[in-house]
């Protein structure tokens, strides 16, 4: 029986119209390899934010279904333009919508979960020997409404077909070899990473490490989907994303990830007595907003203080909710902060070594960078500090933690 690929291609892989050209190639490649191909395509280049941008002037806060509308349109033009591109190297192709391959998910737009993915359709079209196109990012829910499944979806997308077609392969094309020990873009001798556990990937994923969405890396985990993540623009071996195995502890550190789409909320003079918090958070999970870090400090006086962090875009929503709790809950204020950065190193062999904060936070105070906020793991530990120091800690725990080139290969 022939083989089965995924592989999805990011924005910055279907940027202009003569990489779309070029990824055709590599697409019809494999298939003249022997392989049964299905492929998801992002929008092209920035297309998203830009159409993100033109609902802001509109409405900073638009409704949500309408902007599933329109956001939904970038991966459409992506597909099409790539089946013609495949139509043009004389094989045959099919691009598809979310609803057309019947990607089902729950109501809660811009940020929906897959319910269920009926592979039919594709199936039908793989027996036509076509190769399938599917537009990434995108769904319907039960309402027959177009979901999308928030930023950088089409690896959710393209790892969720993974799973639902047995597929033997899904292969991320992206605009850098790999992941790396750090954004390559802001550590200039960050290194590829050639192996990494599903959990240090969804760790560096959801510590703000963009290359692939946290989500995608959860589900490739949850069913065991081996992933390779690699180059668009050149050949050769990326980083395959696997299950954890007892050679990976011997890595204290293998990377570290910024994330400065965070904002910070503070709710003042809180009450200190039992079912507070609960009643705060629940407000909060009811909006479906998505918190970060939460922190509350012991009380002396009957009252304190609780920040957490949000997600930019859901901060003036987290306000909102609890701005009109705060007489319910007798509260004093709330306060807002987007000027905040998180810095995290992950490793799994932190697991097994002590020490590993302690020289964090050292590295950290020594270039005099206050830590505001700590969160840790078994298997990551994060900081929240200034927004404008955010470059420069990177860089100092990158080098700290023996990460960069001069020092040795990385696993
Ligand atoms: P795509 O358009 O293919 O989905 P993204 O822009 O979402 O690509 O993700 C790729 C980008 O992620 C890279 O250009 C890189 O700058 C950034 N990135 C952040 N952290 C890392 C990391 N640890 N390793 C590799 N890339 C990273
Ligand atoms: N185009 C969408 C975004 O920019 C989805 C993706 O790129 O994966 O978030
Ligand atoms: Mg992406």
């Amino acid at each position: 029986m022939p083989k089965l690929v995924v592989q999805k291609f990011g924005g910055s892989s279907v940027a202009t119209v003569d990489r779309i050209k070029k990824i055709a190639q590599i697409v019809v490649k494999t298939y003249k390899n022997g392989a049964n191909v299905v492929v998801v395509v992002s929008a092209l280049g920035d297309t998203t934010d830009k159409l993100i941008g033109l609902a802001r002037q509109i409405d900073f806060n638009p409704d949500e279904r309408e902007m599933d509308m329109l956001i939904s349109t970038g991966e459409q033009v992506s597909v099409s333009l790539l089946a013609m591109a495949i139509h043009k190297l004389g094989k045959e192709a099919i691009s598809l919508t979310g609803a057309q391959v019947g990607i089902s998910t729950d109501s809660a737009h811009t940020k929906a979960r897959i319910i269920d993915i009926s592979t039919k359709r594709i199936k039908d079209e793989l027996k036509k020997k076509k190769i399938v196109i599917v537009a990434g990012f995108q769904g319907i829910s039960r309402d027959e409404n177009i979901t999308t499944l928030g930023r950088g979806g089409s690896d959710l997308t393209a790892v969720a077909l993974a799973k639902a077609l047995k597929a033997d392969i899904c292969e991320i094309y992206t605009d850098v070899k790999g992941v790396y020990t750090a954004d390559p873009r802001i550590v200039l001798d960050a290194k590829k990473i050639s192996v990494i556990s599903y959990d240090e990937m969804l760790e560096l994923a959801s510590l703000g490490a963009q290359i692939m969405q946290s989500r995608s890396i959860e589900v490739a985990k949850k069913f065991d989907i081996p992933l390779h993540v690699r180059s668009s623009f050149s050949a050769g071996a990326g980083t395959q994303i696997i299950k954890e195995f007892k050679i990976m502890e011997g890595v204290l550190v293998s990377g570290v990830a910024l994330n400065k789409n965070e904002a910070k909320v503070t709710i003042c003079d809180v009450p200190d007595k039992p079912g507070v918090a609960a009643r705060i958070f629940k407000e909060i999970a009811e909006a479906n907003i998505n918190i970060d870090m939460i922190v509350q400090n012991i009380s002396r006086t009957g009252f304190t203080d609780i920040s957490f962090t949000v997600e930019k875009v859901d901060l003036n929503k987290a306000t909102k909710v609890i701005k009109s709790l705060l007489p319910k809950i007798k509260a004093g204020g709330v306060l807002q902060d987007k000027d905040i950065a998180k810095i995290s190193i992950v490793g799994v062999g932190m697991k097994s070594h002590s020490g590993v904060a302690a020289k964090m936070f050292r590295s950290l105070g020594k270039a005099k960078i206050n830590i505001e906020m700590i969160s840790t793991s078994e298997i990551k530990i994060s900081c929240v500090i200034r927004k404008g120091k955010a470059e420069l800690a990177l860089k100092i725990l990158h080098k700290e933690f023996g990460l960069s080139k001069k020092s040795g290969s990385n696993k």
